[in-house]
């Protein structure tokens, strides 16, 4: 028996897996609203609680939204830290590991099929080739697979805090703004949830906005979302306009860092909810659009994962080679 975890800012996801060749097999998960424990071992005595886990487990893998040192994690913006020896404590586990969250989705790529996945450009893979998952969510996350012996092995970054490479007058005014408020502007100051508060901002400036004024508290990106899909108010249609389009091309940056032949993998839970908007076109002009590497861009295959649940998933396929 496996126990699978996907610790975010957010929420964090549990899952028992029974073991089986490349894809465990889900026997029960739960999730718990991250900020509502005072730490990780309480979201586990809740688990034991709710599922009753039948004894022998064997391999824990938990996924933290934040870099694993020497098996501890801290999360942003989470008052408590995680680490390999309090999960050990608790389920007496010979083998429990922490891994970036997004090394854990990376996990995935190879079980994933092909209905759990949507083509955003078909390319030409390469068998030999790496590949990368980008991830915009509660915040971004990057992690690089890299081609071993003939396996893609999973590699970690930070790279969502590396610094935002505006390309137009209108993002170079987007980071001043940014620059303005914070200081210094990394990526994830635009590609996540609270990323699209801030582009938000940027395009309405002091113009009220009916959609956002009528989300419930926490739901404004989503809200952002709709109403640009909807076209209810033209200003969030730029403020998705802006952020599909950089996007787009950090996903580009990523699969020209990581050479990604073999394909670059968008999860994380916007992606999913803004699938019109990502097919449209700009996503992927802003991918390619990078000579000298356009051609080598234009052959890596794009694929957004449509798994809900890709970075459990992956934990429990790291947990079942365990
Ligand atoms: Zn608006």
């Amino acid at each position: 028996m496996l126990l699978a975890g996907d610790v975010g800012g957010t929420k964090t996801l549990l899952g028992l897996f029974q073991r089986a060749p490349a894809r465990p097999a889900p026997i029960a998960r739960r999730a718990y609203p991250t900020t509502q424990f005072a730490s990780f071992t309480e979201i586990l005595h809740a688990f034991e609680h709710d599922v009753r886990p039948p004894s022998g487990i064997d391999a824990v893998v938990v996924g933290v939204a934040g870099p694993v040192v020497h098996q501890r994690a801290a999360l942003t913006n989470i008052a408590w830290d995680i680490s390999a020896t309090e999960i050990t404590a608790w389920c007496g586990a010979g083998r429990a590991l922490l891994l970036n969250d997004l090394e854990a989705m990376a996990n995935s790529v190879d079980v994933l099929t092909p209905d759990e996945l949507l083509v955003l450009q078909e390319g030409l893979p390469n068998p030999e080739g790496n590949a990368v998952v980008i991830a915009a969510g509660t915040g971004l996350g990057e992690a690089y697979l890299h081609r071993v012996n003939g396996r893609l092995r999973p590699v970690p970054s930070e790279g969502g805090h590396a610094d935002f490479a505006p390309r137009t007058d209108r993002e170079i005014s987007l980071m001043r703004m940014l620059r303005d408020t914070y200081g210094r502007v990394d990526v994830e100051r635009i590609l996540c949830g609270p990323g699209l508060l801030n582009i938000h901002r940027f395009t309405h400036r002091d113009e009220p906005c009916g959609p956002v004024l009528n989300a419930a508290p926490g739901g404004e990106p989503a809200a952002i979302s709709q109403a640009a899909l909807t076209g209810a108010c033209a200003r969030c249609v730029e403020t998705l306009d802006i952020f599909v389009s950089a996007y787009g091309s950090e996903a580009g940056n990523l699969g020209m860092r990581g050479v990604a032949t073999a394909g670059v993998f968008v999860g994380g839970g916007i992606a999913p909810k803004i699938l019109p908007l990502l097919q449209r076109g700009d996503f992927m002009d802003a991918f390619r659009s990078k000579p000298p590497m356009d051609e080598m861009l234009a052959r890596m295959p794009v694929r957004v994962i449509l798994n809900a649940e890709a970075g459990l998933l992956g934990a429990a396929v790291y947990a079942n080679e365990m």
